[in-house]
């Protein structure tokens, strides 16, 4: 069947931006407009987990709403007060209530007689001669491991409470190891195995880690690589720093040699013997509501990592309901996320929400485009999946390669997409929609923050009309809003910042070890409200649709007019020889701050002819308006992007005020940055 589309063109706004008056401070400029909608599949609105009604049923008594939600987990103690909002920012939510998040994960589907129902469908890098590679996992095996590992982690001495760090792969371990840990009640945290042992040493002092968790090492296009002696390091310079680390515990991945530091005997302990060699008998015991759950560090886009504490009874009721409702799981779903286990993505939807819920899912160990470029659309055709959860940067570099690639593959098992990390430009939406979801699959734009635990914005794929690049409507039961400066709700139309007005369940708890800054940044903003300040900027459009527009520290400020970041990429990268754009403001003496952009050709579109820059500069005037025409624009080869795919402008804004560029640590590719300055040192 053919959605309904109610009017195909991208109109811009050519009225929305003519006037020179100085708008209030605070508010942002509303600059493009999106005309298309996509009803729901006729059948997937028919049966859809969550209606409309769930929106008022939510309004008219939001406690009893998320106690609903909470009763799809299984309770040993049921709570006795939905919500402890006592002592504002602290919440203590299903308070008195008592159980265990792995439980909840994986024996009560085998009780439940889902034992041989596939939990994990594991996707290795393809590795000549080694079979385990792909493997099956069904929840009565993922149970027996879970078991082993707990009792292999008591046996190294953790007892609830204690802190476990887990440096590992995308390898089956990863989700084996922070279940384990949840189920004795060891907070975990989790550090992307593609940190440094310097990231890794700070967050094993910062947390205080017990043990770690690694393996020798894992692979990345088809090659090996250590992890290990970043581990030996981290635990020397954590030691340093006045932090002994007691166990590490290994799992033998690739076989590699083990560098420099080899075997510690004191230290190190084989996976395979002390978890291999475990009872697969282990009984959990219920933990308080509230009992930490697990620390994880965000990925500093924006300065040091602060530990985010998540509890058990609100976070896994966060989870569980979303990603129910937002991707409409049925039990028959093969759903597949592309997240790292060291995000928060990945332990909200690849770990938490998905077991609680007893789904089928993909776990894949590689990168996109190794050893081919077409290797997701692979998987998903030989795995059946129906339900797919991607970032725009994944979007947008597989448009820069073209269709031809997805075009090849059966994608038509897939029924429902998503998106997150940053707001999805209307065209990688339409590109998605229409070249991987063949124009009959639902996308959902999901706004949330590790800080939030879940999602928090998102259309409801039975419920809402879709728009390119709106994230929509809060969900049922949260409480999101955009308000100006003052804390007031901004009319339909208007810009400000993105809050949440009162708690809710996945709610971050603090950050560890320091509550001040918890309350400093989140709450301190708008302090008299008592809203959480999401640090984003957004708008509400003339439906009161929201829209993220970037972190509210990349907003620019051209000649008294607050500019969005989000709204110019997407003017930019709707330019056919566009794949990816960033945008920054950098001083300039007429105009106080001057749009500054940086852009990736497609690949069809080869060096871009010589008029390129004339050309986009055109195109983003007619698009938004000539208040957004970028100073400057140039044609890089990539774009600095954190380790989970978000583009870090803090290092444009550098080049484009030809300052020394700042710190480069958080990159996937530090060398990106070389590559950017020289190209424009050389006036390309
Ligand atoms: P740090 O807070 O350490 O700087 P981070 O904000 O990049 O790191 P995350 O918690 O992973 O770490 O990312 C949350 C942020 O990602 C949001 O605040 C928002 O800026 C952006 N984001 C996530 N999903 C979306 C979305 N669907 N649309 C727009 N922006 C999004
Ligand atoms: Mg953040």
């Amino acid at each position: 069947m053919r959605p309904s589309v109610t009017s195909g063109t991208r109109t811009p706004s050519p009225g929305a931006v003519v006037s020179t008056e100085v708008p209030e401070s605070g508010t942002l400029s509303n600059l493009s407009k999106e005309e298309r909608r996509f009803e729901p599949p006729a059948g997937l609105a028919e049966h859809a987990n969550l209606k409309a009604e769930a929106y008022e049923r939510a309004a008219s008594d939001v406690e009893a709403f998320w106690a609903e939600q909470a009763e799809r987990l299984s309770w040993e103690t049921t709570w006795d007060r939905v919500l402890d909002w006592d002592d504002p920012p602290f919440a203590k939510w299903f308070v008195g209530g008592r159980l265990n998040a792995s439980y909840n994960c994986v024996d009560r589907h085998v009780e439940q007689g889902r034992g041989d129902k596939v939990a994990i469908h594991f996707v290795g890098e393809p590795v000549d001669g080694r079979p385990e590679n792909q493997r099956a996992i069904t929840y009565a095996q993922l149970k027996d491991e879970v078991s082993q590992a707990a009792n292999a982690l008591t046996d190294l001495g953790v007892v609830a409470g204690d802190r476990v760090a887990i440096y590992l792969p995308m390898i089956p371990e990863a989700v084996v190891a922070m279940l384990a840990c949840a189920r004795i009640g060891a907070p975990h945290t989790v550090v992307f195995g593609g940190f440094s042992s310097d990231a890794l040493a700070s967050r094993l002092e910062d947390c205080q880690a017990k043990v770690v968790v690694t393996a020798d090492g894992g692979y990345r296009r088809g090659a090996a690589s250590a992890l290990k002696p970043a581990v030996d390091e981290a635990v020397v310079k954590a030691a340093g720093l006045g932090h002994e680390v007691s166990a590490v515990l290994v799992v033998r991945r690739t076989g590699q040699d083990l560098g420099e530091s080899g075997w510690n005997d004191g230290l190190d302990v084989w996976w395979h013997d002390a978890v291999g060699g475990a009872s697969t008998e282990h009984t959990p015991e219920a933990f308080d509501s509230e009992h930490p759950l697990y620390v994880m560090y965000t990925s500093g886009t924006t300065g040091k990592p602060k530990g985010i504490l998540h509890t058990t009874g609100g976070y896994l009721t966060g989870t569980a309901y979303t990603h129910w409702a937002v991707f409409d799981l049925k039990d028959d779903d093969v759903y597949w996320c592309t997240a790292d286990v060291g995000w928060v993505t990945g332990h909200s939807y690849i770990v938490y929400g998905p077991l609680a819920n007893g789904v089928t899912q993909v776990l894949y160990e590689g990168t996109p485009d190794s050893p081919e470029r077409g290797r997701w659309w692979d998987i998903i055709e030989q795995h059946g999946v129906t339900l797919f959860y991607t970032a725009p940067t994944a979007i947008r570099s597989f448009m820069k390669q073209g269709r031809e690639i997805p075009d090849q593959r059966d994608l038509s098992s897939l029924r429902l997409l998503g998106s997150v990390g940053e707001s999805i430009n209307p065209e990688a939406y339409m590109w998605y929609r229409e070249v991987i979801g063949g124009d009959r699959c639902p996308i959902v734009d999901t706004w949330w923050q590790t800080e939030t635990g879940a999602m928090m914005i998102s259309p409801l794929p039975g419920v809402t009309a879709g728009k390119p690049g709106s994230a929509m409507t809060a969900l049922p039961g949260v409480a999101a809003d955009v308000v100006d400066e003052n804390g007031d709700s901004v009319p339909n139309g208007s810009g400000g910042y993105l809050v949440v007005k009162g708690p809710w369940p996945s709610m971050l708890r603090t950050i560890w070890g320091d509550d001040e800054r918890y309350r400093d940044t989140y709450w301190s903003r708008f302090a008299e409200q008592g809203y959480y300040f999401a640090g984003d900027g957004a708008k509400k459009d003339e439906d009161g649709d929201i829209w993220l527009l970037g972190r509210v520290d990349d907003v620019m400020n051209v000649s008294g007019h607050r500019l969005s970041t989000t709204e110019i990429e997407s003017a930019l990268v709707s330019h056919p020889k566009v794949a990816e754009a960033a945008v920054v403001g950098a001083k300039d003496e007429d105009t106080g701050q001057a749009v500054c952009a940086f852009v990736i050709l497609r690949d069809s579109a080869g060096d871009g002819g010589d008029d390129i820059v004339s050309e986009l500069r055109k195109h983003v005037r007619k698009e938004i308006g000539p208040i957004a025409t970028p100073r400057q624009i140039m044609v890089v080869p990539e774009l600095p992007k954190t380790r989970s795919g978000k583009i870090m402008r803090r290092l444009l804004r550098d080049v484009a005020e030809h300052r020394e560029v700042g710190d480069v640590t958080t990159l996937a590719d530090s060398s990106v940055m070389d590559l950017i300055s020289r190209g424009v040192d050389s006036g390309k």
